[in-house]
């Protein structure tokens, strides 16, 4: 969020949302099915999470309390000062964005995502909680398919690691969630996270230590595979989902049969399912991409880094990236050095140290010590940029043994 900001800008914004929050100035956008199913992540602390009120479109709502909150019509935003702040509570946040706009309102200085404000209201409200709406798990190289535009660079890595050790995974978590209070949901892939020799163990780790820092636990898969009973059971025992990502349109051989067989099995055991239907963020390194960025110069990758609509924050060995790509360029060899502009070192931090939480704080809202990762430069195929071509459907070659 503070994408594209230096750090004077940085600390400015972060402070004029700080006092906003603080004083209970903030409305919301939209009361709809996104603010009841998260409404409860903002009562973690404590019940006291409100908002001066909620605008909505639906006009039988307006005049109304729904969850303790006023539900009032946009035609009244013309009346706000012009420093207001707004959450927009909807997942439908482009077109929100441009109803706002249109309002006068200027996105990131008057209004912001709630997966943002979550972080924001948490650290300013609850003496510097730090709390972020997803965090990803890296456990394994290994994969049942090799898809040309691996987000992952999974088919593009020359040196793999396979399956990480769980020792360290667990150290990994445990020194996440000792600066980090509370995660959304914690997501964990791979490669193929199914393949890991050793996820029953560390889903129990997880269980017995740090579930209840997490809002939901949820395993990435591929739908190539059906997990067996270790794995079913704890997921099932402990509440963990997973999460499909259907590939049925690639032309993998026999996917079908496995896809539903994998559905039929989760519901056999009650677990929860979601199939992933977020839009493919391609992801390539063709040589003209890159050329085409480096010419842009620094403002055309301020630019690229700015419009950039991924948030995908990844945790391994000790380093905090605000985006996974960023530890899969490194993974694959294309950044060497300086890892400072891109990745936060955990073990460097003290959880007791103001300063060191503000720059965990901006680094979970994206900021780093330069206005763009170093990652960018080789990222030439992230959607919402005027640079690159629209994203691709992902494609699958044939599944490799195990
Ligand atoms: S399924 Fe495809 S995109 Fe996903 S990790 Fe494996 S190779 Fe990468
Ligand atoms: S590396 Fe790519 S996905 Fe990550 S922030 Fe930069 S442009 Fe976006």
């Amino acid at each position: 969020m503070l994408r594209g900001l230096t750090k004077e800008e940085s600390l400015k914004w972060l402070d004029s949302w700080g006092q906003a929050i603080e004083n209970d100035a903030v409305y919301g956008f939209g009361l709809s099915k996104m603010l009841y199913f998260r409404a409860p992540i903002f009562k973690i602390y404590d019940a006291s999470f409100s908002l001066k009120g909620v605008f909505d479109n639906n006009p039988a709502l307006w005049g109304q309390k729904i969850m303790g909150f006023n539900i009032l019509s946009p035609e009244a935003i013309k009346n706000l000062p012009l420093d207001s702040k707004l959450v927009v509570l909807t997942s439908d946040y482009n077109n929100v964005r441009e109803q706002l706009q249109a309002f006068g309102l200027k996105e990131k200085e008057n209004f912001i995502k709630v997966s943002v404000f979550w972080s924001l209201w948490t650290y300013y409200k609850h003496a510097q909680r730090l709390t972020m709406w997803s965090m990803g798990l890296h456990i394994t190289d290994r994969c049942s398919l090799a898809c040309d535009y691996c987000a992952a660079l999974i088919p593009k890595l020359t040196l793999k690691e396979g399956d990480r050790p769980l020792e360290l995974l667990q150290e990994d978590m445990d020194l996440l969630f000792s600066m980090v209070n509370f995660v959304s949901v914690l997501y964990i892939s791979g490669g193929e996270a199914l393949m890991h020799k050793e996820l029953p163990q560390f889903l129990d780790y997880l269980h017995d230590r740090h579930f209840h820092k997490c809002a939901a636990v949820c395993i990435n898969t591929n739908g190539t595979m059906i997990p067996g009973k270790g794995i079913l059971d704890r997921c099932a025992a402990y509440g963990v989902e997973i999460r499909i990502s259907d590939y049925s349109e690639a032309g993998i051989p026999g996917y079908g049969r496995t896809f539903e067989r994998l559905k039929k099995n989760l519901d056999d055991y009650g677990i929860v399912v979601s199939i992933a239907d977020a839009p493919w963020y391609d992801f390539y390194l063709s040589d003209e991409s890159r050329a085409a960025l480096r010419e842009s110069g620094p403002k055309g990758l301020m630019r690229h880094f700015a419009a950039c609509p991924v948030q995908a924050a990844i945790f391994s060995d000790g380093f905090f990236y605000s985006c996974d790509k960023s530890y899969f360029i490194r993974k694959a060899g294309l950044i060497k050095n300086d890892m400072s502009i891109d990745a936060l070192d955990f073990r460097a931090l003290k959880p007791e140290n103001q300063d060191d939480r503000l720059l965990t704080l901006m680094s979970i809202l994206n900021y780093y010590a330069s206005p763009a990762l170093q990652a960018c430069r080789f990222c030439a195929g992230c959607q919402g940029t005027s640079l690159y071509p629209p994203a691709r459907a992902p494609r699958a070659r044939q599944p490799r043994k195990a």
